[in-house]
């Protein structure tokens, strides 16, 4: 590889390494909505009009699955952190590209 093309990746890959210093509020989950039904008999619920929705994450937790709640105030917040983690993704697989472009050279240790 040249040495342009070796500075290129370099500077792509502090560019990347300096976004995920931006992704502070991801979450690693997915996205629940869900409507319900009450435990008034005389409810519009029972008659097709259930409460909601109401948001959840679903997180894992140490090889468990655990749905927790999120607030109406926090739902934004929320799926605004799940999008950082997509972007996480794909930060981690472009870097892992460079990397192994990189590796190709002889002085990769140093890069
Ligand atoms: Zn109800």
């Amino acid at each position: 590889m040249s040495n342009n093309s070796v500075k290129k990746l370099l500077e792509e890959r502090a560019r990347l390494l300096a976004e995920l210093g931006t992704l502070s509020r991801l979450l690693r989950g997915s996205w629940v909505e869900r409507y319900s039904v009450c435990s008034r008999s005389d409810c519009k619920c029972r008659r097709g009009e259930r409460h909601g929705p109401r948001h959840y994450l679903v997180v894992n937790e140490g090889g468990h699955q655990r749905q927790k709640y999120v607030q109406n105030s926090r739902a934004q917040a929320a799926q605004e952190g799940l999008a950082e983690y997509r972007r996480l993704q794909v930060i981690v697989a472009r870097i892992t590209c460079i990397n192994l472009a990189l590796m190709k050279e002889d002085d990769y240790a140093t890069l």
